[in-house]
């Protein structure tokens, strides 16, 4: 059995223990893998007419879900937490196979898929509106969520599992069933969760049509923008597809949450734990190959202490295990495509044209078999410039130096996108002063930029997008607030004293 047949067996069989069964043997949709770069499967491609079906379908299940007790609608979530448990392996296999992540981050996206229906399950009680004093006697006030419609859900190559569970498990809860388009790029493990949420709803005897996977590129994905129905569209990937996405929806005054591009920066003071600095910078910046929205692509340094962390962080860079990521010890696996390469050469070159030094990697990385593998690159830039100012989806990770804490912290937030940041620094007044300055959605003391918990809220400001999903009160988005005023009184005083009559 050669290696290609070998990688296409590994999907089908995990795809087929998931409840999926055996692909066509060819389709318009070619899927292949980024360990070797052989196709691993073919799926067909939905068509404007299965499109507007499958909407149509989804519109009617609506009308069904959004009746059910939300304590209820949960008991679907906890069976599909119940069924990812069980074929957690199964899953972060596909992940690998199909987004090239090493088995214990692929592990750790379906882990956290767990996690985030675990949260959903406890929050179908918790869907709380407030009551507010009235000013009218004989009259309360309250606020009341009820479920908001069809959520669509466009995800991006690099979360294929995880961000479809963060939009999911809540939607459901909330009473919102959903049409999810995932990236051309991962449509395999889209299947097996499809399987495994149709068959928690059926085992639970939930209403048919909860939940609908529409597979193709970009154009399958402007259709759920402009279509009515689709009450909320969740988005997540680059900023180019924010803002083409973010104003189709506003247009027909739909509901949009945008997860885009981060540029994410960490300063390291003078009084930083370096040893913590060091492992929580390496894996921000060099994990899942720089591929992930959160990846750390700054490094802010104060300038006494500059040279040697820099020295510290490229010996750390050296020992990198690069390679496919099936193989033991491997701590980087490949990038995505040929695509990404190019753009990561390009941007080296242009940061080496603005005056900067590369320290260490950024040379391709031959490993048996093919994919696109290359070693994280680390390089120290004279200023914040244009390149630097750009997110680069590739390990590149830019150092800057620093002299005071203010000057620090602007050119942190001096770039576009806002998502995640962080401080390395022992002195409380630094890094309270950091979280109270940081313009990101995310801000972090004495951790990396990358790697959130479920139960907060997940999201950036600016070129971000601003939306936020999974924890804390990010449910908010998937529901729509009523205010209820009732008069439980025999007169009728009119708000704010006014006379009529
Ligand atoms: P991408 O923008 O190329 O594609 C993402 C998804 O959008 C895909 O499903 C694609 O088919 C769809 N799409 C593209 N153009 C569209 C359009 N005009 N209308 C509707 N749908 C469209 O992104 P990618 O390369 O898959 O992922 C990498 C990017 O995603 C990076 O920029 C990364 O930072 C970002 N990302 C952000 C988050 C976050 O939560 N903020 C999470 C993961 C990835």
């Amino acid at each position: 059995m050669n290696a290609t047949t070998d990688l296409a067996d590994r999907a089908a069989t995990a795809l087929r223990q998931c409840g999926v069964d055996a692909l066509p043997d060819d389709a318009a949709l070619a899927v292949t893998s980024p360990i070797d770069g052989s196709v691993i499967g073919h799926l067909p491609v939905h068509s404007a007419a299965e499109v507007d079906a499958t909407i149509t379908a989804a519109a009617q299940a609506f009308e069904q879900w959004r009746d059910i007790p939300a304590p209820v609608r949960g008991r679907v979530v906890r069976r599909l937490g119940e069924l990812l448990v069980e074929h957690k392996s199964d899953l972060a296999e596909l992940v690998t196979l199909e987004a090239g992540k090493i088995p214990s981050e692929a592990a750790g996206e379906v882990q956290e898929m767990i996690d985030v229906c675990e949260f959903a399950v406890g929050l179908s009680r918790q869907l709380y509106g407030r009551t507010m004093p009235s000013e009218r006697p004989g009259h309360r006030l309250m606020e009341i969520w009820h479920p908001l419609g069809v959520v669509g859900v466009i995800s991006a190559f690099n979360f294929p599992v995880a961000v479809w569970s963060w939009n999911t498990a809540i939607a459901l809860v909330c009473g919102d069933p959903v049409v999810w388009k995932p990236s051309e790029t991962t449509p395999l493990t889209a299947l097996a969760c499809d399987a495994l949420l149709r068959r928690a709803a059926a085992e639970v005897g939930a209403p048919e049509g909860l939940h609908h996977l529409l597979l193709g590129d970009h154009t399958v994905g402007e259709a759920l923008v402009d279509d009515p129905r689709i009450a909320l569209v969740s988005a997540t990937g680059s900023t180019r597809m924010g803002r083409i996405v973010g104003p189709r929806v506003a247009a027909r005054f739909g509901r949009s949450l945008l997860e885009l591009g981060g540029n994410n920066a960490a300063i390291v003071a003078p009084s930083a734990d370096q040893d913590l600095a060091v492992r929580g910078v390496v894996f921000a910046a060099a994990g899942t190959a720089g591929q992930r929205c959160t990846t750390l692509r700054r490094l802010i340094v104060h300038r006494s202490i500059a040279d040697e962390f820099v020295e510290r962080i490229a010996k750390a860079y050296s020992g990198l295990r690069v390679g496919n990521p099936l193989d033991e010890g491997v701590l980087v696996g490949p990038l995505i495509s040929e695509r990404s390469y190019e753009s990561m050469t390009a941007a080296l070159d242009r940061a080496q044209t603005d005056g900067g030094t590369l320290v260490v990697g950024g040379e391709r990385v031959e490993v048996a078999g093919g994919g696109v593998y290359v070693s994280p690159a680390l390089v120290r830039m004279p200023a914040q410039t244009e390149v630097v100012r750009e997110e680069t989806f590739a390990p590149i990770l830019y150092v800057l130096v620093y002299d005071d804490l203010d000057e620090a912290i602007a050119l942190h937030n001096d770039v576009p996108q806002g998502l995640s940041s962080s401080i390395f620094t022992l002195d409380q007044r630094e890094a309270e002063l950091f979280l109270a300055r940081s313009d990101c959605g995310i801000a972090n003391v004495n951790i990396g930029t990358s790697g959130a918990e479920i139960g907060g809220a997940f999201g950036g400001e600016k070129h971000t997008g601003g939306g936020r999903e999974s924890g804390s009160d990010a449910w908010k988005a998937y529901m729509r607030r009523a205010t209820n005023t009732v008069n439980y009184s025999t007169d009728l005083p009119l708000a704010q004293g006014v006379e009529f009559g």
